[in-house]
């Protein structure tokens, strides 16, 4: 195995940007004040963690107390939908996606058997929602709709504004889970209506553990962590100041990146796509390719496992990821890609690509060389070659 890492797994977690590392190096050393302290030390920290909300709230188009930091994006999802559903106890009725991440999936299995009724709309063959099917849905009960903003597995993006706009009419809060979104498209929080925005700091090149949701001024809220004062008492614990400045500064450099991701990233993924689509037989494109996101793409290789051509791939460094996950022993496709109706027969055989701004015209080369060899050994060795296209397992 080759020492270099090829890595195309930008949408399960990205680098830390070196200019994220540098940003946040002081608070790891000397400046390690608490920003609630009084004395002049602490000073720093405190100013840090304001210039930090600046930051994220300028890529976003919000105001800066509209931002609140978390650890991750799973607790910004979380806080989101738990706050808008305790403030407003007599409403039991949760509207979201069949496509969600696990992040507001589960979330929603877990409100149903808490005795709310939960609509998880369906999406067609391309991954997309009906904004009128989602219309029809909602009734005097519901509570709140969440929705992301791009899919994590194809990269489809959603019509947040559309539906933003369908809920504001109705009264209704709107949750977006924007995790993949952020930093990838322009997001402008002034003209969408949306009432939480949650986005995860390891998905845009600012380490693990930090988090934010937006709150738009007005909205209902209900802290999901209590405790101290932080966060003007919205959520309670000492700030993680270190990780909070590398997301700040993660923010202005995606802001600053946001046409290379839609001029260099997505040519590159563009051309490795059409390169695998065409030169392997077989093969289908799992999502909307008019409506994704630049650095993605989700294909599916009939006859083939998707593990097995991860294994394959590793042995050439090249990270990837595949839309099964290994459940208690057997192989289930993802949530997403059987959602979509997506064929037994290839719906076992997807793989994820995802890139970023670090990627090179040399590494997709390698990748468009390397990964039809990869299927074509694989295909010959293949159980599944006898197989009806709606045989089940
Ligand atoms: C990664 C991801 C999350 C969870 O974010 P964490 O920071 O890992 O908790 C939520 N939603 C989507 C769409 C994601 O891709």
């Amino acid at each position: 195995m080759s020492a270099k890492i090829l890595y195309f797994d930008n949408n399960a977690t990205t680098a830390v940007a070196p200019e994220v590392l540098e940003a946040m190096l002081p608070y790891l050393k000397g400046e390690y004040g608490n920003p609630s302290s009084m004395y002049r030390f602490a000073g720093a920290s405190e100013k840090a963690l304001k210039k930090a909300r600046q930051q994220v709230a300028g890529l976003l188009g919000a105001a800066p107390e509209e931002i609140l930091f978390t650890s991750c994006g799973t607790e910004s999802d979380s806080t989101a939908i738990m706050s808008a559903l305790r403030a407003q106890p007599e409403k039991k009725h949760f509207i979201t996606t069949r496509v969600e991440h696990p992040a507001v999936l589960s979330l929603g299995q877990y409100l149903e058997k808490q005795g709310y009724a939960v609509s998880f709309l369906g999406v067609d063959g391309k991954g997309r929602i009906s904004v009128d099917e989602l219309t029809r849905a909602i009734t005097k009960d519901t509570a709140l709709v969440s929705m992301m903003y791009a899919n994590n597995e194809t990269g489809n993006i959603y019509p947040v504004a559309e539906v933003g706009a369908v809920c504001r009419e109705r009264g209704i809060p709107f949750h977006v889970d924007a995790v993949q979104a952020v930093g990838k498209i322009p997001i402008n929080l002034a003209t969408l209506p949306v009432d939480y925005l949650a986005l995860s700091g390891h998905k845009l090149h600012a380490p693990k553990g930090v988090g934010a949701l937006y709150v738009r001024r007005g909205s209902p809220f209900r802290p999901f962590l209590r405790g101290g004062h932080q966060e003007r008492g919205r959520r309670a614990g000492t700030e993680a100041v270190p990780n909070i400045v590398a997301l700040g500064a993660a923010c202005e450099l995606a802001g600053r990146h946001i046409e290379v991701e839609n001029t260099q990233v997505r040519v590159l993924r563009d051309d490795l796509q059409q390169r695998l689509l065409s030169g392997i037989p077989d093969a289908i494109l799992n999502g909307d390719p008019e409506n994704r996101l630049p650095n993605t793409m989700n294909i599916s290789f009939k006859y083939v496992e998707g593990e097995a051509i991860l294994l394959l791939l590793d042995q050439y460094g090249i990270c990837a990821s595949s839309g099964s996950a290994c459940t208690s022993g057997s192989l289930e496709p993802s949530h997403v890609l059987r959602a979509m109706g997506v064929p037994f027969t290839y719906a076992h055989g997807s793989v994820r690509l995802s890139l970023c701004r670090y990627n090179t015209r040399e590494e997709v080369n390698f990748v468009a060389e390397k990964l039809p060899e990869i299927i074509a050994r694989l295909r010959a060795i293949s159980p599944y070659r006898n197989l009806p296209d709606n045989a089940v397992p």
